[in-house]
């Protein structure tokens, strides 16, 4: 291969929808309706459609989605909200810009998600919720965590961020928990032209909350009934969205496609991949293996014109932001071991057969 192939490469998806998109464009720019209003409504119309939910509350990005979640729930100053150290820093930020503390688990060897056996450990009278993350865009066991949350009377939340359209036992996921946290990150697998969230939920009363929250804590203009934010989503970004739905299950299809072949194709001992329960329909936002020589495999794949990333490498309880929580290192060594071996290959649903085969033929000649 003479071009270099990127882990993610955004140009080719938004070449194929650009004059599309660019119609829509036009019709927000007639209608000066740049924040929130009927293409903000559309979306989340269509977006609470395809999760299988009854609201949807388009924010301004994933983390803003995820704070507003937590204020929703009550959850603030002195309150404890268990999430996993494996997870992009943007979980942790919800759980702290509420005031609330973050208390992480590890997650498993193998399926690098929260580790279910460990979470009972860390409950606490403080805490009041469990944020399970659906790590590079697979469920995590939602069963197994809204059991936990049932049992000690603690809220449950996903952080779809990386997964949306992903299924669990056939349902889709952000249907599950009292919301599920959504980002519209361009890099995302349904990314805006622009930052955007969401929070899916079926509850009437966390949707009128939430409305209230992300618009100055205010339902009649001018009128602020409690302490609130400027989280709304752009009409911008809504109007992409709405076009890029369409299509979101053909590009995580072909996404699902190119992870098959890496899973069948690569026959090397020395690559480990993710573990995939039966029940888990990932979408493969990233596609992460872990070797046991970072640095000699990245170049290897250098070598061969393949640019590796990294998703994530620093856990959050390492994270320096975190220090006065006062973990150190060998609390969580699976979420250790995968922050210093993991690598992103190629993942995005314009890689062509021959990039995706070449990819591989560089994993099999390591
Ligand atoms: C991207 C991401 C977020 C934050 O979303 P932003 O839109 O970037 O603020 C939250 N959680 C996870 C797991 C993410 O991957």
């Amino acid at each position: 291969m003479e071009k270099k192939i990127n882990c993610l490469d955004l140009k080719g998806q938004h070449q194929q929808i650009k004059k599309e998109v660019f119609e829509a464009f036009e019709k927000v720019y007639e209608k000066t309706a740049f924040s929130g209003g009927p293409f903000v409504e559309e979306f989340e119309k269509a977006f609470s459609t395809f999760c299988n939910v009854k609201h949807t509350i388009g924010v301004s990005n994933g983390t803003t989605a995820l704070h507003l979640a937590m204020l929703a729930l009550g959850i603030g100053a002195g309150d404890e909200v268990i999430i996993p150290a494996n997870t992009f820093i943007a979980t942790a930020w919800g759980v702290s810009h509420a005031g609330a503390t973050p208390v992480y688990v590890d997650c498993t060897a193998d399926t690098w998600e929260i580790d279910i056996t460990k979470i009972e450990e860390k409950i606490t009278p403080k805490t009041k919720a469990i944020i399970g993350v659906h790590l590079y865009g697979q469920p995590f066991d939602i069963d197994a965590v809204a059991a936990i949350c049932k049992k000690h009377n603690l809220k449950f939340i996903e952080d779809a961020a990386q997964a949306q359209g992903a299924y669990y036992k056939n349902k889709p996921i952000g249907s599950f928990g009292e919301m599920a946290c959504f980002s519209f990150y361009p890099g995302k697998n349904l990314g805006a032209c622009g930052e955007a969230g969401g929070i899916t939920t079926n509850s009437d009363e966390y949707t009128k909350h939430l409305h209230s929250l992300r618009n100055h804590g205010s339902m009649v203009r001018y009128y602020h009934d409690e302490i609130g934010y400027n989280y709304r989503m752009g009409g911008l970004e809504a109007a992409s969205l709405s076009i890029k739905l369409k299509y979101l299950n053909d590009w995580n299809n072909r996404r699902r496609a190119i992870a098959k072949r890496y899973q069948s194709e690569v026959k090397n001992p020395k690559i480990k991949m993710q573990a995939q329960p039966t029940w888990a329909d990932s979408v493969y936002h990233l596609f992460v293996v872990t070797t046991d020589n970072k640095e000699k495999f990245v170049k290897h794949l250098d070598s061969k014109n393949i640019n590796a990333a990294y998703h994530y490498p620093v856990p959050c309880h390492l994270q320096k932001a975190y220090a006065h929580l006062g973990y150190k290192k060998g609390d969580f060594p699976n979420s250790e071991y995968l922050a210093e071996n993991c690598v992103s290959l190629p993942m995005y649903a314009e890689l062509t057969d021959a990039e995706v085969s070449h990819v591989i033929e560089a994993l099999n000649s390591y």
